[in-house]
Order: structure tokens, then C-alpha cells, then sequence
């Protein structure tokens, strides 16, 4: 079993290198055994889901008040897993990387925040818990934080499993970095 997901995409793009990337990603899904890829996506987006409405409190409850935003970081883009599960779910993927350049904002920050989903963005941006809501949690009773534990660890044991399903596919052997 793989432990860690790959970097590979994760770093500035074009958008048209986004469209190459996504659409040799895309090729791979297609070649998977469908009704696995459709268990392990289904898994992931019920478990983003499922945390939504936590994540969410916690963010109006601190988000306008913070001194320093998250969703200003330049390190955050959309990985290979999160591109595999995307393509997997069947709707329209996000039209680019977070950001084409290293020192662009991230394109989909709107004046209220997040203008995604969060069952599309990328997934550091959904299981990121900052300190404020770290706090929040901490005070959760303990049946809460287990559940959330148990769901991102599921949701991690999916991702992974496709993207191992994805390396196991001629098209998994090609470099994917959309250069
Ligand atoms: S660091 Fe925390 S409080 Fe600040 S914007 Fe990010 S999630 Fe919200
Ligand atoms: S994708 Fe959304 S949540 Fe993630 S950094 Fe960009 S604006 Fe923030």
C-alpha cells in the first residue's frame, strides 16, 4: 500500500498544461476497473461531504477575523490524486491549477473566500485545520473528533488506493507533469 501521494502535478501550470495533464488522467480513469474507481470516488466525495458543514462553522467563526489567510499560501495546488478523483467524478474538472505562476494568488480566492466546492478543491485545502480551528476541534466532544479522524482517514485510504490503481495503468508509467 502506498503511504504518500505523489507530487506530481503539484506545481504552477497553464492552463494548457492542465488540459494535457487532465486529459491523459482522464484516458487512465477510463481504463480502470469502473466500478472500483466509482466505489473510491463515491467514498471520497461522501467523506468531503460529511466534514463540509463542521469546516464550514469553523470558517465563519474565524475566517473574517483572520489576520493571516490560508488561501493566501503559494504553495497550494491541485495534486495527482485530486486530478485522478476529479476526472473520476464525472463533472466538468476546475478549469486550471491553483495558479499558473509561483507568485500568482490562488485564481479561485474570491472576495468571500473559496469560490469552489469544497468536494472539488484540492484536498489540502479541505483537511487543512489552521490553529484557530485546531482550537475549535480540540473542543469538540470526543465522538466528533473521531468521526472526523475516521472519515479523513478513509477519505486518505481512497485517494490512494486510486492513485495505485492509476500507476498499475500503461498510462500511469507516462510522466503526467503537464509540461
Ligand atoms: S488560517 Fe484559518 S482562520 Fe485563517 S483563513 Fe485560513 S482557515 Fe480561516
Ligand atoms: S482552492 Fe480555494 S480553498 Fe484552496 S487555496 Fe484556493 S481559494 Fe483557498
Amino acid at each position: 500500500m502506498k503511504m504518500e501521494e505523489s507530487n506530481l502535478l503539484r506545481h504552477p501550470m497553464t492552463d494548457e498544461q492542465w488540459t494535457k495533464a487532465t486529459g491523459l488522467l482522464s484516458l487512465s480513469v477510463k481504463s480502470m476497473d469502473g466500478t472500483t474507481v466509482r466505489t473510491l470516488v463515491e467514498s471520497i466525495f461522501a467523506g468531503i461531504q460529511r466534514i463540509d458543514p463542521l469546516m464550514t462553522a469553523y470558517c465563519l467563526q474565524t475566517c473574517p477575523s483572520c489576520s493571516d489567510p490560508c488561501c493566501r499560501g503559494q504553495d497550494i495546488y491541485y495534486n495527482q490524486a485530486d486530478v485522478l478523483y476529479l476526472t473520476a467524478l464525472g463533472d466538468p474538472v476546475p478549469p486550471g491549477q491553483t495558479r499558473s505562476s509561483r507568485h500568482d494568488p490562488c485564481r479561485y480566492l474570491g472576495p468571500n473566500g473559496c469560490v469552489l466546492p469544497r468536494t472539488v478543491r484540492p484536498y489540502v485545502c479541505v483537511w487543512y485545520l489552521c490553529e484557530s480551528h485546531m482550537d475549535l476541534f480540540s473542543d469538540e466532544p470526543a465522538g466528533i473528533q473521531r468521526s472526523v479522524v475516521d472519515t479523513l482517514r478513509a477519505i486518505r485510504f481512497s485517494r490512494l488506493s486510486l492513485e495505485m490503481l492509476h500507476e498499475k495503468e500503461p498510462f500511469g508509467t507516462r510522466n503526467d507533469r503537464g509540461r
